[in-house]
């Protein structure tokens, strides 16, 4: 009956290991699962810039950049929109409706070296503040943060809190600790 439910948003935590492929939904079981991964993603990195390659229409542009940068000043990143290249992570946002039926869904590979963010064509429908507050939320995925159960952060995982307000934008102290590991 709510029509925020099926906006629901979600990750699929992908782990790329030697032999075989892990897939798993990101909960906060799953989350900690990825813990022991964390603390070996520094030597996958080696530098702050990330590439965010971008495929998605002008109605998604001005909303990912702002997100790119508000993102950027909690990981000390340096996002830069451009082609992914060798050596540096990197973040494709494409425009796909394989999202689970939630309004976007991010997965990554190991060490989220690279990562992937679907953005539905019904998010396109969507209010500018809420397609960004979405991709806050999602680029949150793609820098480590795992869903909130509080609606006090961008990583609560619905598009509005049960006020029906957009949850508030910034991060909760325990994901500025994860999002400053990447
Ligand atoms: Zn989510």
């Amino acid at each position: 009956m709510n029509t925020h439910s099926s906006w629901l948003l979600r990750a699929s935590v992908t782990l790329v290991l030697a032999t075989a492929s892990v897939t798993a939904t990101a909960s906060p079981a799953a989350a900690a699962a990825g813990d022991s991964f964390w603390t070996t993603t520094p030597s996958l990195l080696g530098t702050p810039v990330v590439y965010v390659e971008e495929h998605v229409g002008a109605r998604f542009d001005s909303a990912l950049r702002s997100s790119i940068s508000f993102v950027d000043r909690y990981t000390g990143s340096d996002m830069r929109l451009g082609r992914c290249r060798t050596g540096y992570r990197c973040i494709r946002v494409v425009e796909s409706n394989a999202t689970q039926g939630y309004g976007a869904w991010t997965s990554w590979t190991f060490g989220r070296k690279t990562s992937k963010i679907r953005l539905s064509g019904a998010l396109s429908r969507k209010g500018w503040y809420t397609r960004r507050s979405i991709i806050d939320h999602e680029l949150g995925h793609a820098n480590g943060a795992p869903h909130n159960s509080r609606c006090t952060s961008r990583m609560w995982p619905d598009d509005r809190c049960r006020n029906n307000r957009l949850p508030a934008r910034t991060f909760t102290k325990a994901e500025r600790v994860k999002l400053a590991r990447w």
